[in-house]
C-alpha cells in the first residue's frame, strides 16, 4: 500500500507541473445531471476538449508505467490483506459486514466486494450495534471532554465501570459496533436490544420493494429535496 500512495503522490505531482489538474478543473463547473438542454450539452463538449488537450499526457510510457505499477501494487496489497484473513481465520472462514439498511450507503462497499471474492459475507444490519455497550448491552451515552468537546468516536458505559474502580469504561464506537456485528451474526436469532422497532422495518421493507421496482424498471428516483 505504500507503494501505491508513493506513486501516487508522485503522478497527482506530475499531473499538476504538466497543467492537467487546471485543464481537468474545468470541467467542474459543469454538470450533466441537470434538465437544462443546454447545460447538459455543455459539459460532453468540454468533456471532448478537455480528453484531446490530455491524451498526449496519457497515452505517453512514463504515465501507462505508473499507472500498470500502482494497478500491480493495488493487486498485491488486496490479496495479502485476504491471505492474512484466510491465515487468522481459516479460508471457509464467514466474514460479517455491518450494513446500513434504509440509511446511507456504507463507504465499506469495495472491501466488502473484495472479501466476498474469497470469503462467504453476511450482510448484519448495523442498527444499534454501535450504542450498545458489546459487554453488559446496555445503552451507551456520548462522551465529552474537559474542554467540553464531543468525541463522536468515543462512548462511555457507566453500568460496566461501576464494577472496576473506574466511574466509566470507554470504548471506541468503531470497535465496540464490529464486537456487535459478530455477536448478532453469531446468535440463531437477532438480539432483542439490538432489533428494529416494527414500524422501522416496515418502511425499510416498503423502501426495497421500491427500490426492486424501479431498478426492474430502469427507473431512477428523485432525491428527496427535489433537486435535480
Ligand atoms: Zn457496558
Amino acid at each position: 500500500m505504500r507503494v501505491v500512495l508513493q506513486v501516487q503522490d508522485h503522478s497527482q505531482q506530475r499531473k499538476g507541473q504538466s497543467g492537467i489538474d487546471a485543464i481537468e478543473s474545468r470541467l467542474s463547473v459543469h454538470t450533466w445531471k441537470t434538465n437544462d438542454p443546454s447545460k447538459y450539452l455543455a459539459y460532453p463538449l468540454e468533456k471532448a476538449q478537455v480528453d484531446e488537450l490530455t491524451r498526449k499526457f496519457y497515452t505517453q510510457e512514463k504515465w501507462r508505467g505508473w499507472k500498470f505499477r500502482m494497478f500491480c501494487s493495488r493487486k498485491s496489497s488486496e490479496d495479502r490483506f485476504l491471505n492474512r484473513i484466510a491465515d487468522r481465520y481459516g479460508k471457509d472462514c464467514r466474514v460479517y459486514h455491518g450494513d446500513c439498511r434504509g440509511c446511507n450507503p456504507s463507504p465499506t462497499v469495495g472491501v466488502r466486494h473484495l472479501v466476498s471474492k474469497r470469503f462467504a459475507v453476511v450482510d448484519i444490519d448495523e442498527f444499534r450495534t454501535s450504542v450498545t455497550c458489546n459487554v453488559c448491552k446496555s445503552k451507551l451515552s456520548r462522551y465529552t471532554n474537559r474542554r467540553g468537546r464531543l468525541l463522536h468516536s468515543r462512548l462511555c458505559c457507566s453500568t460496566c465501570g461501576l464494577e472496576g474502580n473506574r466511574s466509566k469504561r470507554f470504548v471506541d464506537r468503531d470497535i465496540n459496533a464490529a464486537a456487535n456485528v459478530l455477536w448478532a451474526g453469531a446468535s440463531p436469532e437477532r438480539p432483542p436490544c439490538l432489533r428494529r422497532s416494527t414500524s422501522v422495518i416496515q418502511n425499510a421493507f416498503a423502501q426495497t420493494s421500491l427500490q426492486s421496482v424501479l431498478r426492474e424498471n430502469r427507473v431512477t428516483p428523485l432525491p428527496q429535496d427535489g433537486r435535480c
